[in-house]
């Protein structure tokens, strides 16, 4: 069973070793091991069951590691990462050849960010090599927001979590490819697009690809419960039911008892329901009762995030 502590210097000790940790990260935990180091790599595909064509994002301490990982990198995407770095923004650009091929799936491009989370960008500090980490869940599943929930579903399979608390944004990272002066968007997530707004002219976004097997943060299903789980775009769209659980943004629906019914943010805040939804889901998942309704959120700020994560988790 794995050893859950905050011991930043026994998770870098690890990982040197060549072993693969849970971390925290401002947007979900991750499952951490040295981007460099084929085997680590492949522990982390291993201890989360995910496909190998499933590439990872590579976690960087400081700006300057960039260019050990990526190469033709625009002066104005560099301008923008000084301006949202640390942050909740992965960007893929045209690799070096030092990174395995394991780890970005074969891929010519590299996913790169650097967290703000203040233990892990102390650890990617305190480490000569940058950290590949997906989300520490079985590939599919839900994501985890609190170090608890690692112990849960890998706990037998790594040997320590860091505990960083809960995860600040609660989703994962928006990922864009930078395309010139345009900009290919490959998943929404805890940066709105509109703070991307001033860098590019044109966002194309290419969220839906289940046809294309190299980027499964396009996955139609994915994020999802065991239970059955639906999507309404508004509450009078609910099927009857006593059993069921809610997940709703901002207030409760009349008539159904409140121990059914989730509430993302009762003081409206698109960012709170952001951090909770994860674990709302997973919440939902333990409740009694044999299905989950969801109702829609606005699509504001990260309303479209939240809402992507909605979905997936329902598709069939
Ligand atoms: P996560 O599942 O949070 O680890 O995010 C990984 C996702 O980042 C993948 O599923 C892809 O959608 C995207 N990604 C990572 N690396 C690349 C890459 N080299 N090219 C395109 N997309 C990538
Ligand atoms: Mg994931």
């Amino acid at each position: 069973m794995s050893a859950i502590g905050n011991d930043i210097d026994h998770a870098a000790k690890l990982l040197s070793e060549g072993e693969i940790v849970g971390i925290p990260t401002e947007t979900v935990y991750g499952l951490a091991g040295n981007a460099f180091d084929s085997n680590a790599v492949a522990k982390i595909f291993a201890a989360k069951d995910r496909p190998a064509f499933d590439p990872l994002i590579v976690h960087i301490g400081h700006l300057s590691q960039i260019d050990l990982l990526a190469k033709e990198i625009p002066k104005s995407v560099k301008s923008m990462l000084e301006e949202l770095w640390p942050g909740p923004l992965t960007v893929v650009l045209p690799r070096q050849s030092i990174i395995p091929d394991i780890t970005v799936s074969g891929h010519e491009k590299v996913a790169i960010r650097m967290p703000s989370q203040t233990m892990a960008l102390e650890l990617l500090r305190n480490l000569d090599f940058p950290l590949a980490a997906p989300s520490a869940n079985p590939f599919g599943y839900i994501s985890p927001t609190k170090a608890r929930h690692v112990i849960a579903q890998l706990g037998d399979r790594i040997p320590y979590v860091l505990d960083g608390g809960d995860c600040d944004v609660g989703i994962e990272s928006t990922i864009i490819e930078p395309m010139g002066v345009d900009c290919n968007v490959l998943r929404l997530g805890g940066l709105e697009l509109g703070k991307l707004a001033p860098y590019f002219n044109n966002f194309n976004r290419m969220l839906n690809k289940s046809s294309n097997p190299s980027a499964p943060g396009q996955l139609a299903k994915h994020y999802s419960p065991r239970k059955e789980i639906s999507v309404f775009e508004r509450k009078e769209e609910f099927p009857e039911s006593n059993t069921a659980t809610y997940i709703l943004f901002d207030s409760y629906i009349e008539g159904i008892p409140e121990k059914n019914q989730l509430i993302l943010s009762k003081k409206s805040d698109l960012n709170e329901a952001a951090s909770n939804v994860f674990s709302f889901l997973r919440k939902a998942d333990e409740m009694e009762g044999n299905e989950i309704l969801a109702l829609k959120l606005p699509e504001v700020g990260l309303g479209p995030a939240i809402n992507d994560r909605l979905y997936r988790a329902a598709a069939k």
